[in-house]
């Protein structure tokens, strides 16, 4: 099958690659609805064109776009690809070799904003159920998609959705393909994400600013409050020492201790890419922190005017902070932790804590479910037997919980895109082989689900 599959990729390059410059001429970017709208009506026609039947549904935001075929086989599980159809602004222009909506093709690339974050990727899922039932037939497995426009503005509008049609999404787990390969061009498994939550501290130890000299030793400082207060929240090595905040931290299993040993990892030239002088971190500790461990970090600092040379006695100091949670954290428990501790300090003045923006839910699927088992030998069966690297936790945050959390299912990523993408900066692309190549995984990954050999 994957003989037959690799022909018809190839047989079907340029129709392929003709549908996806077509799709990235849509302008997508998600504050723009008219183009959105545009761009979510082409997807419809594109899903039905592949004999997807497909629907979409208006939203506070941009329309979710949602289409399934059920298999002859009513006891099939049931896979549901999600993906956005909306993009990042394309600015600066001035840095693009050619036009980010007038998709080009040069040196095995297709350049265009939306390229490889996120159109390129989904539309392999879509051309590979068209390419499946072309060259098998039936579907051994009900196929699902979801694809909203809003997932570049923090997916706003997919929460509430998945919320009102649980019933309609129900699956036995979601295979999403987005951002890049490993580095080294090895095939990569991601099972879960860290979340985010956003907090301010103020210190005000005055109604106004003070002269240094005349008040100096008499009015308390705000910026040396702040300090002695951040100082109070932090050991200086990575450790937060505020009561609480590691209670539902939960320890790595076996499954994801072999993991991380198999991943490559080479500390000078991470040290290197990452413009510091040295990672002081043994492969274990480096993937521990990454992936099972929260964070409290420091966004930006503020009292005075760094600018000038000003005696004064500042009357206020802001500190603005993330924090990374780890699965099984709950935001408000680790925030009312926060507050609990600034109260027990003997900080001067007046200590205001507050939230900015959503939080975002960390999300977690255990790498001991069988279905973890299939798709990663489908991957490396469609990679041609190359072991992909499986990640338990990426640092960073998506918004996967709405999978693990709301409809209660594995979420399961596997990035499609090139390494260097440039995705969300100019000369967006994805190489002509990443594409064709993500084709062949969906369907692989297709077939393995259907219990066949
Ligand atoms: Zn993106």
């Amino acid at each position: 099958m994957l003989n037959k599959l690799r022909q018809y990729t190839e047989a079907n390059r340029n129709s392929s690659l003709e549908l996806l410059k077509k799709y990235v001429s849509y302008p997508s970017v998600a504050t723009d609805s008219a183009a959105t709208h545009q761009c979510a009506e082409f997807l419809v026609s594109v899903m039905e064109d592949a004999g997807i039947p497909t629907t979409l549904f208006e939203t506070a935001g941009n329309p979710i776009v949602y289409g399934e075929i059920l298999s002859e086989n009513e006891n099939a599980p049931t896979i549901l690809f999600y993906g956005h159809y909306d993009v990042q602004p394309p600015e600066p222009l001035e840095e693009w070799i050619s036009p980010p909506f007038e998709a080009e093709l040069r040196e095995g690339r297709l350049y265009g904003r939306g390229a490889g974050d996120n159109k390129g990727q989904h539309l392999a899922h879509i051309i590979a159920v068209k390419a499946y039932r072309e060259i098998i037939g039936q579907l051994p497995v009900h196929v699902k998609f979801i694809m909203e426009g809003d997932e570049e503005f923090g997916s706003e509008y997919l929460t509430p959705f998945v919320q009102e049609h649980k019933e309609l999404l129900q699956a036995d787990f979601v295979y999403i393909s987005d951002g890049p390969l490993h580095e080294s061009g090895v095939p990569l498994i991601v099972l879960g994400n860290r979340g985010v939550m956003n907090f301010a501290i103020e210190v005000e130890t005055a109604t106004t600013d003070h002269h240094s000299g005349n008040r100096g030793g008499v009015i308390p400082n705000a910026a040396w409050e702040l300090v002695r207060l951040l100082q109070t929240m932090s050991d200086g090595r990575g450790k937060i020492t505020i009561d609480g905040f590691y209670d539902d931290v939960l320890k790595a299993t076996d499954l994801e201790e072999e993991l991380i040993a198999n991943i490559p990892y080479d500390t000078q030239e991470l040290a290197e890419v990452y413009g510091v002088k040295e990672i002081p971190f043994d492969k274990h500790e480096f993937y521990e922190r990454i992936c099972f461990q929260p964070t409290l970090s420091i966004n930006a600092l503020g009292s005075g005017d760094a600018r000038l040379v000003k005696n004064t006695i500042p009357a206020k100091a802001i500190a603005k902070f993330d924090i990374r949670l780890v699965a099984n954290q709950d935001p408000d428990h680790v925030f009312s932790c926060i507050e609990n501790h600034i109260k027990n300090q003997d900080i001067k003045g007046n200590v205001l804590v507050y939230k900015e923006g959503e939080d975002m839910l960390p999300s977690k699927t255990d790498a001991r479910l069988p279905i973890c088992f299939k798709v990663i030998d489908a991957v490396k069966e469609a990679f041609g037997g190359k072991e992909p690297i499986v990640l338990p936790v990426i640092g960073g945050s998506l918004p996967n919980a709405v999978w693990t959390d709301i409809l209660k299912i594995p979420a399961i990523s596997v990035p499609y895109a090139n390494p260097d993408e440039n995705n969300h900066a100019p000369n967006e692309n994805i190489q002509v082989e990443c594409f064709l190549q993500g084709i062949i995984t969906t369907a692989t990954v297709l077939y393995a689900l259907g219990g066949k050999k």
